[in-house]
């Protein structure tokens, strides 16, 4: 029976291991598909303080892992299923194993959303991609389309010019949703051409070779294109990983996790911060913030059910 068990090995649920550990909980951290989170897929991260000079996120993610585990946290491979959290103890099944916790903090993130067009699914990994950071490099000489308009589209056609020799930047609407500066980056960039107004309505290519092109609609003027590429990124947000939870915990229409402000949930016990409830900030620092306030919220509840200490 564990104290605290830690859903999501992300800048949230590492800061509430850190925070759980310092507490004696002994936290269990399940890492879940991909350790570090979105932050494993990213290269510099210029906007976490304590770093004047930018950390790059995988290397960011495993010193907050380090951290943790000096103070003790546990730090558990896989993905959790057959979750039950409508008794006490809290139970799940991991790898097989049964895991039971008197409380529980879900950090499960978000993952790229798709476009669900056709020849996503099927070139996906074949040139469709959610990850220029991890993907980028295969695209040196190439020409490369990516579709958003906030500030993942636009950093990742930024990041797409140190390979590709051309990146358009297909954007729905004639307005970016991006910061001011990653825009007058984008902007200075002679690699980089913006398509306004636009969306992708096909990814076409070869059994072979992968994408070869995408059929793109400008939706003013209804006119068609076919432009052809060689790979299209995807860089359109993200939909909360939450689907575990269907059903027991409340969750709102987007799928998000709701939590009161102190990262409670509907059910005593257990608590959920990160990307996995935030639908508005979703930045690494907001992620650690909530994730410690999820951990200092367990400790106390654990303090109030089994009249342990809690520290004032
Ligand atoms: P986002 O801000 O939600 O932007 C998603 C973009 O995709 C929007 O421009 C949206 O268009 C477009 N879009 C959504 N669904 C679409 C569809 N089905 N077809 C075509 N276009 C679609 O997501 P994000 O850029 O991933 O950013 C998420 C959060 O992470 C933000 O808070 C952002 O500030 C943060 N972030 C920060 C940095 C950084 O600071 N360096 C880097 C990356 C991300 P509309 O504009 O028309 O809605």
């Amino acid at each position: 029976m564990y104290d605290v068990v830690i859903l999501g090995a992300g800048p949230a649920g590492l800061t509430a291991a850190i925070y759980a550990a310092r507490a004696n909980l002994t936290p269990v951290v399940v890492t879940g598909p991909l350790f570090g989170g979105q932050l494993a897929l990213t290269t510099e991260v210029e906007n976490f303080p304590g770093f004047p000079d930018g950390v790059l996120g995988p290397e960011l993610m495993e010193l907050m892992k380090r951290q943790a585990e000096r103070f003790g946290a546990e730090i558990r491979i896989g993905d959790v299923t057959d979750i039950a959290l409508t008794q006490q103890p809290l139970r799940m099944t991991l790898n097989g194993e049964l895991l039971e916790t008197q409380s529980l903090i879900i950090a499960t993130g978000a993952s790229a959303r798709l476009l669900d067009v056709p020849g996503e699914s099927e070139f996906f990994g074949r040139g469709v991609s959610s990850c220029a950071t991890c993907d980028g490099f295969f695209y040196r000489g190439k020409t490369v389309v990516v579709v958003g308009g906030g500030d993942s589209a636009v950093e990742e056609g930024s990041f797409l010019t140190r390979y590709a020799s051309k990146v358009y930047i297909v954007h729905r609407r004639d307005r970016l949703r991006a910061s001011q500066i990653l825009q007058d980056r984008a902007m200075k960039n002679e690699k980089i051409a913006f398509i306004w107004d636009t969306v992708v309505e096909e990814i076409i290519g070869d059994e072979n070779t992968g994408v070869t092109a995408a059929r793109l609609r400008n939706v003013i003027t209804r006119a068609e294109e076919v432009l052809a590429v060689d790979g299209v990124f995807l860089a359109i947000g993200h939909v909360p990983n939450t689907k575990l939870f269907e059903g027991q915990l409340k969750l709102d229409g987007q799928g998000y996790i709701v939590t009161d402000s102190r990262m409670h949930t509907n059910i005593p016990g257990v608590f959920a911060c990160g990307d996995c409830q935030d639908y508005i900030y979703r930045q690494a620092i907001t992620a650690a913030g909530t994730g410690c306030m999820a951990a200092m919220e367990a400790e106390k509840f654990l303090a109030e059910v089994e009249g342990r200490a809690y520290p004032a």
